[in-house]
């Protein structure tokens, strides 16, 4: 995530940029094809959803206008772990709240509404095809992968196909509602697609992109628009609204292979980390010896006569601390709460800050130290405490996780075309994959130290889920002589 902060202000410039030269390009120039021309009248219909997670992260993924009262459709597993989104419009340009009216977590839909009555202009809406796409018919993705402007991809529809039809292995990983309709495309797309539409020719919606699979032919899936039709016309009494969220089941948020981008805001000083780092050291010393590693105590150790009276001996015995056996660390849960606290400063440091690389070394001792001289049963508590989390349907976006792993081979995951690195969890054969994060003198096949924040996760070539990991760091944790 180190190039978010500049990815966030070309967009505000591109935007300003459009603002200042608009005056109104013709829609259709003599030269435009009916492809350009219907994707000119199709994106401004089309808009950045920045649903927040917490101060300062936010999930990002598309969302388009489907009525003019400003309805608008998007991906549940978008907004599954907001507490309020906004909607980022390009004409006019401006960042407005969104209020949350419907959801369907089984179909991963949710529909947002836009306060359009204050815009200078209203935006345009997508009409919503209401017959399935033949085989081989064209079709373009709009959305905002990673939170880039807007960007289009063309393909062609491979199948239609329900549920049902899909691999067993996918199916079993992916949470979908069993009649649910799938429009399976050549047509790319990234995280920050999430929610976008997929259209015809003709600028109807199709399709929402919703996830890819990520196997050797790459495979990208849009929801059948069907659905997104079924959801409007089904009467409600009352909004749903972001406070109404906890109370819905999150089941399709396990499959997500378009996981949101997470775009976290980077505003802690290294200082702040170093001194987390420093707390995540003291909670790891063992309190029964104070990270001494032994415990001293007067032990009788004989005895002495004198008028008849026998008076004991004491004297000071130095003994291996049994809590932690001697290894100094702590093995209580503790531990990870306090690695959980560092790692939650770190996704968020300030990247230019002069005292970063301060703050990493920081880190890496205090990690090293714990994790490789400790006992195994320390890196076991870490590691059970990380499988619990990553194979977790409800693990929230953002959240810390620490573990003691092995760096595979660099691996590109062509659905992203991103450079990613894929780590096991030792002993228990769960891939996660890890991206934009800082690698410190680890190499591969190395036995590592991942720590960083979940940020969604992938499908795997078998159907396996993913999980994958952002904002923090993998380090080497080389062999040494203790065990
Ligand atoms: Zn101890």
């Amino acid at each position: 995530m180190r190039i978010r902060p500049f990815i966030i202000v070309l967009i505000a410039s591109v935007f300003a940029l459009e603002g200042t030269a608009r005056g109104q390009p013709p829609i259709k120039s003599t030269t435009d094809s009916p492809s350009v021309t219907m994707i000119k009248r199709s994106t401004p219909a089309v808009f950045l959803l920045r649903a927040k997670i917490d101060a300062g992260m936010f999930a990002l993924g598309t969302a388009f206008f489907i009525d003019d009262t400003g309805l608008a459709a998007t991906n549940f597993h978008v907004i599954a772990d907001a507490i309020s989104a906004n909607a980022v419009l390009r004409d006019p340009a401006a960042e407005v709240p969104v209020t949350l009216v419907a959801v369907d977590p089984g179909n991963d839909i949710a529909l947002v509404r836009v306060d359009v009555s204050k815009l200078a202009t209203k935006p345009p809406t997508l009409r919503i095809s209401q017959v399935e796409p033949s085989q081989g018919q064209d079709v373009w993705a709009l959305g905002f992968p990673r939170g880039m402007s807007m960007t289009v991809t063309k393909g062609v529809v491979n199948a239609v196909r329900g549920f049902d039809e899909l691999p067993a292995d996918l199916r079993k990983s992916l949470k979908y509602d069993k009649a649910s309709r799938w429009v399976q495309t050549d047509c790319t797309i990234n995280h920050g697609n999430s929610g976008g539409p997929l259209v015809d020719l003709d600028g109807q919606v199709i399709g929402m992109n919703t996830w890819a699979w990520t196997s050797q032919n790459n495979s990208f899936f849009a929801l059948s628009a069907l659905h997104i039709s079924a959801l409007v016309t089904t009467p409600r009494t009352q909004d749903v609204g972001f406070d109404g969220l906890k109370k819905v089941e999150k089941r399709s948020r396990i499959a997500g292979t378009l996981a949101p981008d997470l775009d976290v805001v980077r505003n802690v000083p290294a200082a702040e980390v170093i001194q987390a780092a420093k707390t995540f050291a003291q909670a790891a010393r063992c309190s029964s010896c104070s990270g001494k590693g032994t415990i001293t105590s007067k032990k009788r150790t004989g005895e002495q006569r004198g008028n008849g009276i026998i008076y004991p001996i004491f004297s000071d015995v130095t003994e291996t601390c049994s809590a932690c056996e001697g290894s100094r660390y702590s093995k209580k849960k503790a531990v990870v709460d306090a690695a959980s606290r560092l790692i939650l400063k770190l996704s968020r440091m300030k990247e230019n800050d002069v005292r970063a690389p301060a703050a990493m070394k920081a880190i890496q001792d205090a990690l090293k130290a714990v994790v490789a001289i400790s006992p195994a049963s320390l890196a076991q508590t870490i590691n059970d405490h990380a499988v619990t989390q990553l194979t977790d349907v409800d693990l929230k976006l953002g959240s810390p996780v620490l573990f003691v792993g092995h760096l595979d081979k660099d691996h590109v995951f062509h659905a992203s075309e991103e450079r990613v690195q894929l780590v096991s969890v030792d002993g228990k054969k769960l891939m996660v994959v890890i991206k934009d994060l800082l690698s410190i003198d680890a190499s591969e096949l190395e036995q590592v130290i991942v720590l960083g924040i979940s940020s969604g996760r992938l499908v795997g070539p078998d159907g396996e889920i993913i999980p994958v990991l952002s904002n923090g760091c993998t380090m080497a944790l080389r062999e040494r002589n203790n065990p």
